[in-house]
């Protein structure tokens, strides 16, 4: 596939007000987070037409990914691009990104077929390739110890993309009640020689802000160095996460004027279900780098803190946390939020809300933010017994096997069309197996489950006639190699001495 005119993108942090700190996408990669506290935001966006969209229509899913992040990654190559993609692909169960459809009209986007069965794969399989070239592209002499709190999903997904990746080493801390019976033991039974997982007697903001902590403990950076380590986070901040994520969006909207659900050219509408604003936010650049998407519809759980966001501008984690079915958008704080702030109302604001938000736990963005945000997002949530009938009613009216966090999607989707009936048509976009989840999935449909989640897949799997995904197969077999867990205060020396190692 020939590439032209391709102009270079440099990188800048969400607080910086003068802007004037730019550094390559490999550096942003590899930093994760920037010294001053922002995250990575390209300091120019790229452009793609209608042109580049047939371009990449026919082309592989790797070949897809090769083109667009190649405008965003400017200091890879295309070859490096395709052969890493090519690589980090291989690994998935058929077509990465297939769209289902039901009911006619809508579009389903399947994002779990990844060796995790989460979304998550289709960034962490290539980002720790990606953060790997780039310590040779930025001259980095140390090895990369990454850093990562998860919610559940992620967690698994990076021990697995960064498994015996060479010159890195990854701890993932889990909250130690606030992940599925299934999720725990992915974790846990993690192989590699280069892994470490740990639980947190907390929830996920918890051990989100436990990691914050650690990456700004400069003691603690200067110890790690001293044994040749630097510190770097697998989380959605780092722009490595983004970028592939950016992909799908494309992907999905190509296969879709394939299968004739549009022209290319007609706008679209995207529900996604939201947790940390990562996947959301991809799809906002895809939006502000020329793909035809319309508004972008946040679907939260019953931790609507975004969906108050959206309606009302006032940002206010001052409440209270609830564990539900979907835990992996289980977040009061959703840290990609700060990416849209900054392309919105400009690094002051940003960095004034984010002080605001560590300070006092809320912020109230601007009247003119607030419409330009109500311009592009409409924010929903779904509680958990609309997410649970939801799940019932996707199997028993279209055959539909949908996991909490798709079903919360799929709500929300629907109260989104009730109130805006409009005629574009809308892709909602599905973030992980039911067999990750299937005791709520079983319970949903059947009205009651198993206390063992494997039996609970089993049981959903003999039910539906579904098959369980192979990597979720046999789980409780494995040997159990993490078994600690630690208060937040402990996670600084659960780091170092794995840094002793
Ligand atoms: C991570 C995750 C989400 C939320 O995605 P964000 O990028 O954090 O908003 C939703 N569903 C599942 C299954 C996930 O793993």
């Amino acid at each position: 596939m020939s590439r032209y005119n391709i102009r270079e993108v440099k990188y800048v942090s969400t607080r910086d007000a003068e802007g004037s700190a730019k550094i390559s996408s490999a550096e942003a990669i590899k930093r994760g987070i920037a010294p001053d506290g922002g995250l990575y935001m390209p300091a120019s966006m790229p452009r793609f037409g209608i042109m580049d969209l047939s371009q990449i229509s026919k082309a592989t899913y790797p070949a897809r990914a090769a083109y667009i992040l190649g405008r965003y990654l400017t200091d890879f190559t295309a070859g490096e691009l395709l052969s890493e993609a090519e690589k980090a692909y291989s690994g998935f169960d058929g077509y990465p990104a297939p769209l289902r459809g039901v009911s006619g009209r809508e579009s389903i986007l399947e994002l779990w077929h990844g060796p995790t069965c989460a979304f998550k794969d289709m960034a962490l399989q290539i980002m720790p390739r990606l953060l790997s070239l780039s310590l040779g592209k930025t001259g980095e002499k140390n090895d990369a110890m990454i850093l990562t709190a998860t919610s559940g999903d992620t967690g698994k997904a990076a021990l697995e993309g960064f498994r015996d990746v060479p010159r890195t080493r990854i701890m993932v801390f889990y909250p130690a009640h606030g992940v599925s019976a299934v999720q725990r033991l992915q974790m846990v039974t993690q192989e590699g020689s280069n892994v470490r997982v740990c639980g947190v007697n907390g929830n996920f903001d918890d051990a989100q802000t436990g990691v914050k902590r650690i990456f700004g403990d400069r003691e603690m950076i200067s110890a790690l160095a001293g044994k040749g380590l630097f510190l770097s986070s697998a989380n959605s901040i780092n722009w490595g996460r983004l970028a592939p994520q950016i992909v799908y969006y494309f992907s999905a909207y190509c296969d879709m004027a394939s299968e004739g659900k549009i022209k290319l050219g007609d706008e679209i509408d995207v529900c996604v279900p939201t947790g940390n604003f990562g996947d959301i936010f991809a799809a906002y650049i895809a939006k502000a780098s020329g793909l035809p998407i319309a508004r972008l519809i946040c679907a939260s759980n019953r931790n609507s803190v975004l969906t108050d966001f959206f309606s009302t501008g006032t940002y206010d984690r001052r409440r209270e946390f609830y564990t539900t079915s979907s835990p992996s958008m289980d977040i009061l704080i959703s840290s990609n939020l700060e990416r849209l702030l900054w392309a919105v109302c400009g690094p002051e604001e940003t960095a004034a809300h984010m002080k605001a938000l560590s300070a006092d736990g809320c912020y109230t963005v601007s009247a003119e933010t607030k419409a330009a945000l109500s311009e592009v997002f409409s924010g929903y949530y779904a509680g958990e017994e609309e997410c649970a009938a939801q799940i019932k009613r996707m199997w028993d009216e279209e055959g539909y096997l949908a996991d909490p966090h798709t079903a919360v999607a799929l709500a929300c989707a629907e109260k989104y069309r009730r109130d805006c009936p409009g005629g574009r048509r809308l892709l909602t976009v599905s973030t992980a197996s039911p067999y990750k989840f299937a005791g709520s999935v079983l319970e949903a449909i059947s009205g009651s489950r198993p206390d063992d989640e494997t039996k609970a897949a089993d049981m959903l799997s003999s039910l539906t006639g579904v098959p369980v995904p192979a990597p979720l197969r046999g789980l409780d077999r494995k040997t159990v190699r993490f078994s600690a867990a630690v208060d937040p205060e402990d996670m600084a020396g659960e780091v170092l001495g794995f840094g002793e190692m």
